[in-house]
Parts: C-alpha cells; structure tokens; sequence
C-alpha cells in the first residue's frame, strides 16, 4: 500500500503504570510489560501486590469480556502470555520473600492450585494447554504434569502440591476407562478434592454416568476454556462450593436417570438379522480397479510446503474456540475480525515451520489383496491369495432402524472371498508431529503459550493434510483415482471415490485394531510413528487408517452393540469378552457388569 504509512498509536505509554499494565493485558500487547511491570515493583510494597493489583485488575477485565462473549481464545492466550511475561519479571523477588518468611518461621500462602494431566495412554495436548493457560492468568496455580500420565502420578503430585483440585484430560475413548480408573484411585485412597473431566470424548453424559459414581466427591465436566474459571472459582469459593457441588449433583442425577430412560427405548437387532440387512453389492460387475502395486511405499520427510496447500482450516478455528467455517467465518459479524487476525498470525507461524526444517513429516501407506470372509476382511501375503497375513475385524451396526434399512460394516465394501472378485485394501500413518517438542520448549521458556499452542494446533492441521494428500496419492496407486480432476476444496470435502475410516472413530471404534495397521506398515520403523498402551499414536499429531476404494464405501458411526455380536468378535480376535468389553466400553448396549 504504497503511500500509507503504518502509525504506531503509543498514546496509551504515557498513562499511569496501571493503566500502560491494564492495556498491554487487555491488548495482549508484550512490547513494553517488562519495562512497566518493574516500575510498578519499584512502587508497590510487594511484588504481590503487583499481581493481586493492577496485573489482577487487567486479567479480570479480560476475564469478564471472554465470558460476555466480547474477547475470544486468541486474545486471552495473548493476554496471558502477558501476564506471564510480567509474573516472570516478578518471580525472583516473590521467591526472595518466601524464603524470607519461611525463614522466620512463617507459612506461605498459596491461591488455589490445579494438578492436571493427559492420563495415561494418551497424548491430547492442546486443550489441556489452553484450559491451564486460562486458568494461570486467573492466578490459579497450574501443575501442568503433561501428557501419557498414570494415576498413581498423579494423585502423587496431587498430594505434594496439596492441590485444591485434579484436572483430567484425554482425546479417545479408552482414556475415558483411565478416568474412571482415577477416579477411583482417588476413591480408594481417601481425597476429598474435587475432580474435573476435559477433552474431546468427554461429555457431561458420559462424566455422569460413567465417572462420578467412582468417587464421592465433585466430578464436574468441563465443557471447555471458557467455561474453566467459573466452574474451578465455583468449587474453591468458601460460600458457593456445597451449592455447586449440590447443583452438579443433582445434574448428573438427572442425566442418569435420562440415559436409563433411553437405553430401554433403543430397538436391537441380533447380529444375525443385522448381517441380513448387510450393504448389497453386485460383486459380478463392480468396477475394483488395479492397483500398480501392492505392498508397503515409505514418504520419509515430505516436504510440508507440499502440504500446505491441503490444509482444512475449519477445524483450526474450532480448535480456537471460534465458531464458523473456512472461509465465511471471516465474514461473521461476532468472531469475524478474530479469525482473520489469527488466521494471519497462522500463516506467519506456519511459513516460519516449513522454512525451519524442524519439524518432520513421514508417512507411509499400503495396497494389499483382500477379501471380505464374514464380517472379517483377510488380507493376502500376495496376488495368490493362498495365505493370510492378517485379519482386520469389522463392527457392525445392530441399531434397529427398519427391515428395508441397511445395518452397515467396512467389510461390506470388499468383495466376498466367495465372489471370486481379486479385491484390495489399503492402510496408511502419517505424523508431522517429529520434532516438534524442541519448537514447544522454545515457546514456552519464552513463557509464550500461545505461540506453543498455535504451533500444535499447526502441525495437527498438517497430519490432517499429509492424510489428504496421501489418500490422492493411494487413489492413482489404485487406479481407479487417476481422472478426478478435483479442486483442493472438493479434496478436503471428500468429494471423491472411497473412504479413508480411522481405528478409533465411529465406523470402527476399536483402537486396538491399529496394531494390525501397525504390523501391515511397519509404521514404527518406517515412520517413527507408536502406539500407546491406550492405541493412541505418538507423537500427537498423527493419523492413521484404512483405505477402502469400492464406490459405495462412506462413513457410518457402528453405534451400539449387542452381547451377541460382541462374544462373536470377542472370538474373531481371539480376545476375552471381557477385554473386548472394556475396549468397546462406549459402544456397549448393556451393562457388562451386571449379572445376566
Ligand atoms: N479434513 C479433516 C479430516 C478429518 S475428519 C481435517 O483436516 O480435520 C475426516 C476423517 O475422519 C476421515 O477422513 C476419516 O479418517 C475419519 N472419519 C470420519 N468419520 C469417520 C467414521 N464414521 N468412521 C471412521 N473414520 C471416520
């Protein structure tokens, strides 16, 4: 813009200190807050007072503006890189006078603290992340104990840091089973604090009637960030906590009682009947395609430049807490200007990640002849299909929904071994997450969490594209992809032939079905690329999943199961029933525990 020349408006610099704190708070702005945060310590009493004044006062406006819906995500994490910048000035005078007093013999004050942690099996980051930083700059004090964290590590440090509360977090469903699990360590081991359940699987439902029973105490769903403060000052303040506690109570009570009502409502079919309602293809004339290979291809450090292009920003927005989709959210009239301002900032980050050659990307994917055998798919060590090299289990859909309906499983899109039709199934990992703690560990010495966080979030978004990409790539291998033609924006709205359907997610919820894909790709080795004791994939941001390329495949959530069908699975994967249940524990359609 030739002629116009950028004005820094710096009038706000010649206010009081407290009003320059109050302002680079509220505007998230770092440039001057070392500068004006020792000011303020060289004029007040204490460094304390320094927060519990006018670095309070300004976190407090922020507070009050995200919860009237006036501030969104981006800027509190900005405000609070702010805060934390100013608290790190104050830091070593605030531990001076703590030695200080307890030198005297004096008792040091904390304000309330939070131990949370991803619980064990699990690697989900970045909302655990946001939820502390929120919390930190409401001067709540976070032990943040990271990530694949197990219960007696926390309820230990839980105890050494006296905390007033436990926060959970966790992305799949078996980390929902280790919150039970913790919940009922703390049960067994007698504490009394209250436990708050966070992340993507979890709900108020399910923190209801599967969690609270455990422990005797609050266990409080947390929705999200910006629901955080009002429920942990709930549960902390001297005269709202019994009235909070009773509230929730009460709620999950009532969500309970709901739940009971709906199971017995829910039509069942058995396996066999669902089995009859089984997607009816003409395997005679189906067009299969060739693939022009089969086995395993590596894509060792891909060029993310290369992925760039097939990133789908919606779910970036949605992990920002800003509601609307890629690109019309930059014309909402509430969060409109936020998502242009963060989007930029997220080009300036991600140009800076594809020109640091730090963070990795690898990938690798598989074509392999298979045939469907019941609901099992058997895939062939070669084209003579005379040996089976693994087997990959299928769920199928048990819901009730009408005789002339279709009761859905993936082995349905193979073609039948009876069919005599040559089919094919593949099966990819992709990460780009290797590499990526060093970059984090810069950010937050830096006390910038939300540089950190962006940083995440970024490299999830490009696992998300890498998939994209290699799906493409899987599709010309297999011949049938070869003429698509599509844009960049049919690709990321999956307007093309066959399906991609991830171990974990609703068309095949059992995660402990990616060690077959593990075995098939040789992923550790040839990525870099694990498996947690939960099935989650290490490091974070990764993806993995089949390939299925007949025309009708598409996705479809496996619902809830019956006995009949889980025994049968059970006995497919040569797998106790009750290892299975527990697995499955989200899809059952009857309580395991109770006597038949
Ligand atoms: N473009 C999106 C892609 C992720 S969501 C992003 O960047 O975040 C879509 C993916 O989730 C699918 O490709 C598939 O791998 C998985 N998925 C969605 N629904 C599924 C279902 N019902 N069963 C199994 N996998 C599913």
């Amino acid at each position: 813009q030739a002629g116009k020349v950028q004005v820094k408006d710096d009038a706000w610099r010649l206010g009081t200190v407290e009003e320059r704190l109050s302002h680079a708070l509220i505007k998230g702005i770092t440039d001057f807050i070392e500068v004006d945060t020792e000011e303020a310590r060289l004029q007040y009493a204490r460094p304390l007072n320094v927060i519990e004044g006018p670095l309070m006062a300004g976190m407090n406006i922020v507070g009050d503006l995200f919860g009237a819906g006036k501030m969104f995500l981006p800027q509190v994490v900005k405000s609070a890189r702010v805060m934390k910048k100013a608290v790190a000035v104050l830091m070593p005078y605030m531990e001076a006078e703590k030695d200080a007093i307890r030198a005297a013999g004096g008792i040091v004050e904390t304000q309330g603290k939070i131990v949370m942690a991803t619980v064990k099996g699990d690697v989900h980051d970045i909302g655990k992340n946001i939820v502390g930083v929120v919390l930190g700059c409401n001067n709540y004090e976070v032990v943040d104990l990271g990530v694949m964290v197990p219960a007696d590590k926390i309820l230990r440090a839980a105890r050494e840091h006296q905390a007033d509360m436990i926060g959970l977090s966790g992305l799949i469903t078996p980390s929902l089973e280790e919150m039970q699990h913790v919940a009922r360590e703390m049960e067994r081991e007698g504490f009394t604090i209250p436990l708050l359940i966070g992340g993507a699987t979890t709900s108020r439902q399910h923190t209801a009637i599967k969690i609270a029973q455990h422990y005797s105490h609050p266990v409080i769903h947390v929705l999200d960030a910006s629901r955080a403060v009002g429920v942990v000052s709930g549960l902390l303040s001297p005269d709202q906590k019994a009235a909070f506690a009773e509230n929730n109570r009460c709620e999950q009570a009532l969500l309970r009682e709901e739940y009971a009502n709906r199971q017995r409502e829910k039509a069942m079919i058995t396996l066999e009947e669902a089995r009859r309602r089984r997607v009816k293809i003409d395997w005679a004339t189906t067009d299969i395609g060739t693939p022009e290979f089969t086995g395993v291809r590596v894509l060792g450090k891909f060029p993310l430049e290369e992925l760039v292009p097939y990133i789908d920003w919606s779910p970036f927005f949605h992990t920002w807490e800003l509601t609307g989709r890629y690109p019309a959210i930059f014309e909402d009239a509430i969060v409109g200007e936020e998502a242009r301002k963060l989007f930029a900032e997220a080009q300036t980050v991600l140009a800076e990640l594809v020109r640091g050659n730090e963070l990795t990307a690898n990938g690798v994917y598989g074509l392999f002849p298979a045939n469907s055998v019941g609901d099992d798919i058997e895939v062939y060590t070669d084209e003579s299909r005379a040996v089976v090299r693994d087997t990959i289990h299928t769920l199928r859909q048990q819901v009730d929904k009408g005789p002339q309906t279709i009761n859905y499983a993936l082995a349905d899109f193979v073609a039948p071994k009876e069919s005599g039709r040559k089919d094919y199934v593949g099966a990819f990992a992709v990460t780009s997450g290797i590499g990526i703690e060093p970059i984090l560990q810069r950010y937050r010495a830096d006390h910038d969490d939300y540089n950190a966080i962006m940083v995440e979030a970024l490299a999830d978004r490009l696992a998300e594209a890498f998939a994209e990409h290699l799906h493409k790539i899987a599709r010309e291998a297999w011949g049938y992809g070869k003429v698509e033609g599509l844009t960049n924006e049919d690709l990321i709205r999956e307007r093309y032939r066959g399906i991609r359907p991830a171990p974990g997610y609703p068309a095949c919820p059992d995660h402990t079905e990616k060690q077959l894909i593990w075995d098939l790709l040789n992923v550790e080795e040839n990525t870099g690329m694990r498996l947690t004791e939960s099935f989650a994939m290490h490091p974070g941001s990764s993806v993995s999943g089949y390939y299925f390329g007949h025309p009708e495949s598409r996705y479809f959530p496996v619902g809830k199961l019956e006995r009949d069908q889980v025994a049968e699975y059970a006995e497919r994967k040569g797998m106790s029933v009750s290892t299975v249940e527990r697995w499955l524990a989200s899809n059952l359609n009857y309580n395991p525990d109770a006597v038949r």
